[in-house]
Parts: C-alpha cells; sequence; structure tokens
C-alpha cells in the first residue's frame, strides 16, 4: 500500500491539514463521497459553506421547493439499511422532508465530524512537488489532500438580473436559491416574483394563497405540467420498499435514469386518437413521465414536437379563465421538452385569482428596481418583497468561482473559457487527482443515480491507485478530445440543443454565457456507465497514470 500520498492516520480533527481526500461540497454527492471513501479507510475532509446538510435542498428552502422525480427514486439506494429505515411521506416530497432525509444520512453514517461547516472553498491549487492539492477557504482556513472531489452540483451558484438599483429596495428581497433559514414574511403583502423556470413556478403556486398581491414577472415562459403529487400511505411505502431493487435496477436502464421509459412508438405510427389517448394519459400522470416517458421522436422530430406542444397549450387555454393571460403563458419560442419542464399543481389556475397579475416582460420590460417596488417602461409598481427566481449560472459556475489552478499554474476558468472539456464528465487534462462528481459532459438526469455512480466509480479508481502505489492520474488530452467530440455530436441531433436555457449553457446575466454550449452529456445513461466501465475495465491505461 502507497503511504506516500495516503496516511493512514484515522483521527477527525479539521484544523489537522493533510488528508487523503478534499470533497468540496455537502449535498447529495459530497455525503455519499464521504461515506464511500471513509469505509475504504481513506482520511476525508468534506468541506461545506452551508451551515448544514443537503447542498441543493440546504439553500433552496423557498415556499414550494421540492422533488419534481418520485421521492422513492430520488433518494439513496447503496444502503438496504437506509431503504429500510426511511419512510418517504409524499411522492415528490418538499424541501423539509429533503433536507431531514440528508440529515438522517450524514447523522445515520456519522458524516458531519469529517465536515467542516460553515467554511467556503476560495481556492484549490495542485503542487506538482507532491502530487497534492492545497486547499483554501475564505476565513483563511488551508488543508491539503491528495485528492480534490468536487461534489458542488450543477445548480448551485444563484444569479441575479443586471437592474439597475435592486439594493436600493426598501423592502424584503432575496434569491429563490439562497432563501433565508428564518423565512420571509409575505403574507398579507404585496410580493412580486421575476422568474417563471421551475424555482418560481413552484414559489408562485405557495405564495399566491397566503400574498395580499401577487404580481409575476415572467420574460419567456416554460411549458408546465401537472406534478399529481399526494402522500405516500404506510402500506403504500411497504409496497414501494418491497419493489426497491427492482425500481433503481429498472432505472439504471432508463435514459436519464428516470422511472419513466421513453414509449418505444413514433408519433406518427399511431392514429390520431391514440395520440391524443396516450397525450391525455400521460398529462393525467404523475412527474416527469409525460417529458421522460413520451413518444420516441417527441424530443428529435419537430413535426411531433409540434402536436405535443398543442396539445399542452390546449391544456392551458382550457384551465386559464383570460385569453389574453393564457396567451401569454403559451410558450412561443421552444417546444414542449425542449427546456426542463417545471411541474405543477394548480399553477396555471393561480392566473384565475383575484389577488394575481401576470406582467410579460418581453411587452413590458423592467426598467429599474425602485426603493418601493418595480418600474417597467410603462408602469411603476409599489411592493412589500421581491423574490428573484432568476436561475443559476449553471455547471460551470461553481467551478468558476472557486480559484482551481492545476499543473503549470492553468486555471480552469481559462481552460473552460469556450465551453467545459472533460473526460467522462469526472477528469480534466491537466488537474491531476481532481475528479468531479456531476461535472460538465458526466450523464445527468436523475442526479441522484449519476452521483452514485460518479462516486463509485470515482472511489474505486482512487483504491486502484492505492493498491498499486500510484501518485497521481490525470486524463491526457486526447481522451478529453475524443470525449468531447462524443458528447457534441450526441447533442446534435436533439431540438433542446437549438433553444436557449441553461442546458445550452445560456444565461444573460453572466458574462461570457450569451452563447450556446453543449453543457450536458444528452446520450443514455447507460451508454454512458458502459463508457466509464471500459475504463475500468482496461486498468485505467487510457488514463496518464504516474
Ligand atoms: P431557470 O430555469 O433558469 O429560470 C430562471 C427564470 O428567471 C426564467 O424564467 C428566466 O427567464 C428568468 N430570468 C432570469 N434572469 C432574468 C432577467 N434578467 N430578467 C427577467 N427574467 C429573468 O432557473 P430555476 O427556475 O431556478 O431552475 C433552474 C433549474 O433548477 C431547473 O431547470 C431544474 O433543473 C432545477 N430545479 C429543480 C427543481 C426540482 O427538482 N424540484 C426545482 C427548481 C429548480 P428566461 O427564461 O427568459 O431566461
Amino acid at each position: 500500500m502507497n503511504t506516500k500520498g495516503i496516511s493512514t492516520n484515522k483521527t477527525d480533527n479539521h484544523s489537522s491539514a493533510k488528508y487523503d481526500a478534499i470533497v468540496i461540497g455537502a449535498g447529495m454527492s459530497g455525503l455519499y463521497q464521504l461515506y464511500k471513501l471513509r469505509s475504504l479507510g481513506f482520511r476525508v475532509l468534506v468541506i461545506e459553506a452551508g451551515s448544514g446538510v443537503g447542498g441543493t435542498w440546504y439553500w433552496n428552502r423557498y415556499p414550494g421547493a421540492r422533488f419534481d422525480s418520485e421521492s422513492y427514486s430520488y433518494g439513496y439506494s447503496f444502503s438496504k439499511e437506509l431503504l429500510d429505515e426511511w419512510d418517504w411521506k409524499e411522492h415528490f416530497s418538499g424541501q423539509p422532508e429533503v433536507e431531514r432525509y440528508c440529515n438522517y444520512v450524514a447523522d445515520k453514517f456519522d458524516l458531519k465530524k469529517d465536515i467542516c461547516f460553515s467554511s467556503r472553498v476560495s481556492f484549490a491549487h495542485y503542487e506538482k512537488s507532491n502530487n497534492s492539492w492545497s486547499v483554501g477557504t475564505d476565513s483563511g482556513q488551508e488543508f491539503s489532500a491528495q485528492f480534490l472531489i468536487t461534489a458542488i452540483g450543477l445548480l448551485s451558484t444563484p444569479t441575479m438580473p443586471r437592474f439597475e438599483g435592486i439594493s436600493d429596495f426598501k423592502g424584503s428581497w432575496c434569491h429563490t436559491g439562497l432563501w433565508p433559514k428564518e423565512g420571509i414574511d409575505y403574507k398579507d403583502k404585496r410580493v412580486a416574483v421575476i422568474g417563471t423556470g421551475a424555482s418560481g413556478v413552484q414559489a408562485i403556486q405557495d405564495i399566491s394563497k397566503t400574498a395580499k398581491s401577487l404580481t409575476v414577472f415572467q420574460r419567456r415562459p416554460n411549458w408546465c405540467t401537472p406534478l399529481h403529487n399526494g402522500p405516500i400511505s404506510k402500506k403504500e411505502m411497504e409496497e414501494i420498499r418491497a419493489g426497491y431493487p427492482e425500481l433503481f435496477d429498472h432505472c439504471k436502464k432508463t435514459a436519464a435514469c428516470f422511472i419513466h421509459t421513453i414509449d418505444p412508438r413514433g408519433t406518427f405510427e399511431v392514429s390520431e386518437e391514440e395520440r391524443l389517448a396516450f397525450y391525455e394519459s400521460l398529462y393525467a400522470g404523475q412527474g416527469f413521465g409525460i417529458w421522460q416517458g413520451n413518444f420516441r421522436d417527441m424530443l428529435t422530430d419537430e413535426q411531433a414536437n409540434k402536436l405535443m406542444s398543442d396539445f399542452v397549450a390546449k391544456k392551458i387555454r382550457e384551465r386559464v379563465e383570460d385569453p389574453i393571460t393564457a396567451e401569454m403563458l403559451i410558450p412561443k419560442d421552444h417546444g414542449f421538452g425542449t427546456r426542463r419542464v417545471p411541474q405543477e399543481t394548480f399553477y396555471y389556475e393561480v392566473y384565475n385569482q383575484q389577488n394575481v397579475k401576470l406582467v410579460s416582460m418581453l411587452d413590458d420590460p423592467i426598467q429599474k428596481i425602485t426603493e418601493n417596488g418595480i418600474q417597467t417602461r410603462s408602469n411603476e409598481f409599489e411592493f412589500d418583497v421581491i423574490i428573484y427566481a432568476t436561475g443559476f449560472d449553471a455547471v460551470t459556475g461553481a467551478f468558476n468561482r472557486i480559484d482551481i489552478r492545476g499543473d503549470n499554474n492553468v486555471t480552469l476558468k481559462d481552460k473552460w473559457a469556450k465551453g467545459p472539456r472533460t473526460f467522462i464528465g469526472m477528469m480534466v487534462d491537466d488537474f491531476p487527482n481532481m475528479f468531479m462528481i456531476l461535472g460538465p459532459h458526466a450523464a445527468l438526469g436523475n442526479n441522484p443515480r449519476s452521483i452514485e455512480h460518479n462516486v463509485e466509480w470515482i472511489s474505486n479508481f482512487v483504491d486502484y491507485m492505492r493498491e498499486n502505489n500510484l501518485n497521481g492520474a490525470e486524463a491526457p488530452i486526447n481522451a478529453v478530445d475524443e470525449w468531447h467530440e462524443l458528447v457534441s455530436g450526441k447533442a446534435e441531433s436533439l431540438l433542446s440543443n437549438e433553444v436557449d436555457s441553461w442546458m445550452t449553457g445560456i444565461n444573460l446575466n453572466v458574462e461570457g454565457k450569451q452563447t450556446r454550449t453543449v453543457v450536458r452529456y444528452t446520450g443514455t445513461a447507460p451508454e454512458y456507465r458502459a463508457r466509464c466501465d471500459d475504463v475500468t475495465r482496461n486498468y485505467f491505461k487510457e488514463l496518464h497514470l504516474f
């Protein structure tokens, strides 16, 4: 066993500076990575900016925040004991339950003792002389480790619009992704929500119930479909538990690891009657079935996609009483499912309420935030609360806010200036001994499934390195180029590739994110895992090992 880089000291003292691995982030990725490496005998430190575990589910505590995937498919699968002990309360659990779940996992496996909370990593520098990483936090702590593992999430860097006067506003305001623990009092208040992505839609549904008035500022509408949530009875939970092995096995076989399976039929292979009946059944079904379980050509064939879009547009017109408002809520610039589909519970009916108003920013753009509210081109609004549901600097944003420097002082930010390039989403050339969980160009979708895959692949490789007395590993440039070409090719056939969204690297609030880039791997998860397995089966020989 190599003892040069890997310490065998098992005492857990954060003031001690040398670790085998430093993991950034204590969300679902970081928690499992800590558990896994620790159980292999490595000494691991997790550094977390928040004061608690959960990552996404720690920060996004806005009203209405909840899973959009079936709870039982969205937890960890690695521990039978955990699966036996934890009862999900809702088919799509809300943030408080998910945060409790993350804490339950952390406590059950005694993970918190190895997490340095309330510390944001500001830099991570590779030291060639000893093949290790030096990592510093914004409070001045410094640590080092042979391995650096990023578990920083792909939607974890909230972005604010570049409006003039944001801080002049005298009422309460915040971003959905930075919702304060003590909450924001919006009951009987005049509230504005800016943004109608998945976060905005969830927040609007909830806030509209108790706000005195709610004004929604929408730039581009999204196609939203019913979640059909509901409680899980004790009996149902027992049935779900009995079916866990088959459920997780099934998720491994679907394109994006969701429980929904793409329908093998093409849209035009069935009669109109059959097609409409199928659409109706999808609309009446739960969760992402309508997106991930639709006809096989719905996301690749414009005509097929148009039929589906027309069907959802008709539903919106039926549900929204005012025809002008209904038209404002129907996307005209992209087809159904080509951006992430927000899941809703009576979202469209919110606009039938007397206390709710929709402002289209395409017709009446916001000009500035004032002391008392919002000034648009043709109106002045007064508010007590302004909520920014304006999204994230997705995929690369969390990397860019850390000064990550690899071999020869190369910065990751510079390396990715024209878009990310990775090998199987987990490694980057010039960044030895650095691994990413849910990095750019890894298989995404049902993220906990992807997280478990990435963590297990990384842990297995790190273990292999220890067993083989290796000090370092790096993805060679040709492997990165090859992966990049494959990922770019996969994206070409998709309609979503022709649409602006975080999934195509666009965020108009962020410098340098105005042109579309391929940031996701869009092949199937089974294909992705097979490629990763090849690397393992070939004893990692495609990598530069030293
Ligand atoms: P988002 O999808 O990027 O939506 C941001 C919204 O803010 C959009 O409507 C956008 O309008 C608007 N916006 C941004 N900047 C603006 C500006 N300067 N002026 C006016 N409008 C502006 O962000 P999100 O809703 O936070 O969701 C991001 C992702 O997080 C989702 O796609 C999903 O993957 C994940 N998420 C998951 C869940 C869940 O699983 N339960 C819940 C919430 C979010 P444009 O469309 O015109 O740009």
